[in-house]
């Protein structure tokens, strides 16, 4: 099991200004950041981010949504980082999310559903690479 996941505060959760509040709920659910930044993804890094829903028919809007503002990439230590960061979510779609989730809270619905949480071990190890290179990752940081 690996300790690691990959967040990103999805553009339109950032221009509402839930960034505070949801970086607020990550860090009391016990994880740490171990490397964040604000970008402003292009169409081919989105599109090379998102490439395992190449085939899928909401693929084209995703990328427009992601590349719509600024987005906040977070990476994330904690044990058994992936599932409990997925649990802090709540699914995909906010209206099958659980009470108290960041998606219930603050996803507007099945697109713009504020947050992106890394679904295995490996695929975080990749969407980490994808934003931070090594030098980026504080390994000795505990804040
Ligand atoms: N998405 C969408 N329509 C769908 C399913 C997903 O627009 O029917 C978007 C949504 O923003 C989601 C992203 O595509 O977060 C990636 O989909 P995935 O199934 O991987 O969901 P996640 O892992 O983000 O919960
Ligand atoms: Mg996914």
């Amino acid at each position: 099991m690996s300790n690691k996941t990959l967040a990103i505060i999805k553009p339109d959760a950032v221009q509402k200004g839930y960034t505070g509040k949801i970086i607020a709920m990550i860090i009391n659910a016990g994880f740490k950041i171990k490397a964040m930044k604000m970008t402003h993804l292009t169409k081919s890094s989105a599109e090379g981010f998102y490439a395992i829903h190449r085939e899928r028919p909401f693929f084209n809007d995703l990328v427009t949504y992601m590349t719509s503002g600024p987005c906040i990439p977070i990476a994330l230590e904690r044990e058994n980082a992936v599932e409990e960061y997925r649990k802090l979510i709540g699914a995909t779609d906010p209206k099958k999310a659980a009470e108290g989730t960041v998606r219930k809270l603050f996803a507007v619905d099945i697109q713009l559903n504020a947050v992106h949480g890394s679904d295995s071990d490996e695929n975080a190890e990749k969407e980490i690479a994808h934003f931070f290179s090594k030098d980026e990752l504080l390994n000795n940081y505990s804040a």
